[in-house]
């Protein structure tokens, strides 16, 4: 109880802080030597009635491009790789994307282009090219258009059980998180199977009304084939890879990670006509033999999913990001990416 308590205070002290320009002023100055990779997924539309905790509303992202536009350098991550920590400005940051959705093309570019910030975008070849959901993005569909408030879901896998769906944004957002966090822990060759069963038992539930998870035009729509070479040849874009099937790379044999990382820069260089070099793990998940696999192959960096700042000289592929995700204020993300937030946790406040 205490400890919630204590985070609060922290959490409402750098917040209270952040809001003043002098205190982002200093903690810019103080992390100039450093570099803040932030990690999206999808951005929306700002009247977008499908949500997920990968995404992001427009005029949250545009707010967010804004600050890092004042306060930052915003840099492609070739530029982090090469930038040492003497006599820098500002601190860096680089924008990235996992997954590779249509929206980042429809809706997050425009905003980039606006401020001129650079992006990564990591793509899932998978998805991309076989026209598929990813799917978790099955189960936030699911949920939000059956509009049934609970569901048993016991029998379809071992991990699966009972679910309730409350009704505030944030709350019902942490509780379908909860259901694919109990997903992920079913073995990929079965999971996309189980996936199905699950949306299948939301559709036959009583009450439920009736609803699809079709794959183009909404929120959740990968990039196709033409909107990857689009995006590739735009000047402020870099792709990168994200495997092809988008399993948890530590939970397949190490021969077929292999494949689907090479599978993925593969397909890539064909659509782009230009060499692959960054890679992002699905999920952050790595072990030291996905790692050489991935130095072998030629990436000269790969993001992963744990928070911290990356400085020159740090493990290329290891880099850790801040994940943005919807509704966080922008005192909060102010907090956050000045470094307030963790200054004021090491000060004891
Ligand atoms: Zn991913």
């Amino acid at each position: 109880m205490l400890r919630g308590k204590t985070r609060l205070l922290v959490k409402n002290f750098a917040v209270h802080c952040a809001s003043n320009s002098l205190a982002q002023h200093m903690a810019s100055r103080l992390h100039r030597d450093k570099s803040f990779f932030l990690m999206y997924h999808g951005v929306s539309r700002d009247d977008e009635e499908l949500e997920a905790t990968t995404v992001v509303r427009r005029g949250e992202f545009r707010q967010q491009m804004g600050f890092l536009k004042q306060w930052f350098g915003c840099l492609t991550t070739e530029e982090v790789l090469n930038r040492d920590s003497e006599h820098q400005e500002r601190p860096g940051a680089v924008v990235t994307f996992d997954d590779g959705y249509a929206n980042n093309l429809e809706i997050a570019l425009p905003i980039l282009e606006e401020f001129e910030i650079p992006a990564i975008i990591y793509v899932t070849t998978g998805n991309a090219c076989e026209r598929r959901l990813f799917w978790p993005d099955k189960i936030w569909m699911a949920v939000k258009r059956s509009k049934i408030p609970s569901i048993n879901l016991k029998g379809i896998a071992d991990s699966l059980g009972t679910y309730t769906f409350r009704q505030d944004g944030a709350l019902w957002q942490d509780d379908v998180h909860k259901l694919n966090e109990d997903i992920k822990r079913i073995n990929p060759s079965r999971r996309e199977n189980i996936v199905d069963e699950v949306v299948a038992r939301f559709k036959d539930a009583p009450g439920a009304k009736p609803f699809e998870v079709e794959v183009e035009n909404n929120v959740f729509t990968p990039l196709n084939p033409d909107q990857i070479a689009e995006l590739s040849a735009h000047p402020l874009i870099t792709i990168g890879a994200h495997s092809h099937c988008h399993n948890l790379l530590n939970q397949i044999p190490l021969s077929q990670a292999e494949e689907s990382i090479r599978t993925s820069k593969e397909i890539l260089e064909r659509l782009t006509g230009r060499t692959i070099e960054h890679f992002s793990y699905p999920n952050g998940n790595l072990t030291d033999d996905i790692i050489g696999v991935v130095k072998r192959m030629g990436f000269k960096s790969a993001v992963t999913v744990p928070t911290g700042f990356f400085k020159y000289g740090d493990d290329p592929y290891r880099i850790p990001r801040y994940m943005v995700g919807p509704n966080m204020s922008m005192d909060l993300f102010k907090a956050r990416m000045t470094g307030i937030f963790s200054l004021a946790k090491r000060l004891g406040f």
